[in-house]
């Protein structure tokens, strides 16, 4: 995907689709986490088609890539239901429009309470992680009067090859139940009165640009498969996960009509559906963090240029040492090399270090680029900063969908009794 399917300048300002963001910063303040609609739609429409030669598939984005309700909203009009990873996902899902019945519910730690919520909705499959949790919810499901309808996530050993903080498909990984005891698994699960097994889950990890790993996967899936109905299981559905990754650098993105390919390779004789769970690739080059610069302050090698976007807003880099291109809103052409800082007190938190970039002066606006996917949702108040605002643009269209948020107002807070009614203490 080209990131100027959503941003591209006009008369020299970067705008979202046909809004100047020098207008959405006046309106709104910075930082805020900027969409455009049509960057979404056209990455869920190329998505779609790459799996044209897929005969049976459901489609489900990947909720704490980006969970704005707005999004989750137009994806569910380009037909996407949700992958969830928390009883707030689902809420969020529903609250979307998604049908239950295009909910997948994913996560290694789900609650009692969770699972209960998940039965009560109707939600389409819920991944089991593990045997104690799939009996938990077969025990819940039958006390209720229910059937819950089940896949079994299954670890593959296969290494993704991205950053270890998002592999998921290693053997030593918290994700699924080992391969080697996944038959048993299955068929001791099967037995049971409240759940419906209906076939495999598997995910190896994100912002996977290589193929091979996926493929590698894929055919361990495909030997289970074989085994299961071997053993008399009806195996109707295997969800494939996410994971096709983006390239932050202006690069090739990971290639979904390979991917689409590849799996319609690998999977030709398996008579399933087949489950996607795509994130990144929908939603990253989708939004950009628009911010202003606070300050330029010299530093011993060159300067740092103090924006008021911080490590709360955008975690990525902190995180996973993650590249976000720092684009000037309304750049001079001129360049200067300089470390790009947020105002978090952490070392951390930092977006460039020593890099060419736009040159910026004080009050200048600038973006963070590709920030559509794990931006916003995993945004913080660390250092009682507010929560950042979020606005969608679709053609000349702008809307607030997530208002800024003093961290005051998030998290009500008390002071005990009897630590107000302390006497004041005063040092010799
Ligand atoms: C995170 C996750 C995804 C989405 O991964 P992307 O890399 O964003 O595509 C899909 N499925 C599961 C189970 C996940 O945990």
């Amino acid at each position: 995907m080209t990131r100027e399917a959503g941003f591209g300048f006009r008369d020299g300002v970067l705008h979202a689709e046909r809004v100047s963001l020098a207008t959405i910063a006046e309106a709104v303040g910075t930082p805020t986490y900027v969409y455009s609609a049509g960057a979404l739609r056209a990455a869920a429409r190329r998505f779609r088609e790459a799996l044209s030669p897929i005969p049976r598939k459901s489609l489900a984005f990947a909720v704490k890539a980006n969970p704005s309700l707005a999004v989750l909203s137009l994806l569910r009009g380009e037909g996407f239901g949700a992958d969830i990873v928390s009883g707030g996902e689902l809420t969020a899902a529903l609250q979307a429009g998604m049908a239950a019945g295009d909910i997948v519910y994913s996560g290694v730690g789900k609650t009692p309470a969770e699972l209960a919520q998940a039965l009560h909705a109707g939600v389409g499959h819920i991944n089991l992680e593990s045997e104690r949790e799939g009996e938990v919810l077969a025990a819940m499901a039958t006390r209720i009067g229910l059937t819950a309808t089940a896949l079994l996530r299954v670890n593959p050993d296969v290494d993704a090859g991205t950053h270890a903080k998002i592999t998921t498909g290693k053997s030593d990984s918290k994700f699924g139940v080992a391969f080697a005891q996944a038959l048993d698994i299955y068929d001791r699960l099967a037995g049971r009165a409240g759940i419906a097994m209906q076939g495999i889950a598997v995910h190896i990890g994100s912002q996977i640009i290589d193929p091979a790993p996926m493929e590698a996967a894929y055919r361990k899936i495909a030997q289970l498969v074989a085994l299961l109905r071997a053993r008399g299981h009806p195996i109707t559905h295997v969800d494939l996960g996410g994971g096709l990754g983006v390239d932050y650098r202006g690069g090739a993105d990971g290639d979904v009509l390979a991917y689409g390919a590849m799996v319609a390779r690998v999977t030709r004789d398996w008579d399933v559906t087949l489950m996607f769970e795509p994130g990144r690739y929908i939603a990253a080059h989708a939004g950009v963090l628009l911010t202003r610069v606070l300050w330029v302050k010299p530093g011993s090698d060159c300067p740092f240029v103090v924006v008021d976007a911080g490590m709360n807003d955008l975690a990525r880099p902190a995180l996973y040492d993650a590249w976000h291109e720092f684009t000037a809103v309304a750049p001079t052409g001129k360049t200067i090399r300089a470390h790009v800082v947020g105002p978090v007190c952490e070392s951390s938190d930092r977006f460039a270090r020593a890099c060419l970039i736009d040159r910026v002066a004080e009050g200048d606006l600038a973006v963070l680029r590709d920030v559509g996917a794990y931006g916003a949702s995993m945004a913080s108040c660390y250092n009682s900063r507010a929560l950042v605002a979020e606005i969608m643009v679709d053609g000349d269209r702008h809307a607030v969908t997530a208002p800024r948020i003093a961290a005051a107002a998030i998290r009500t807070q008390s002071v005990p009794a009897w630590l107000e009614a302390a006497p004041l203490h005063h040092a010799a």
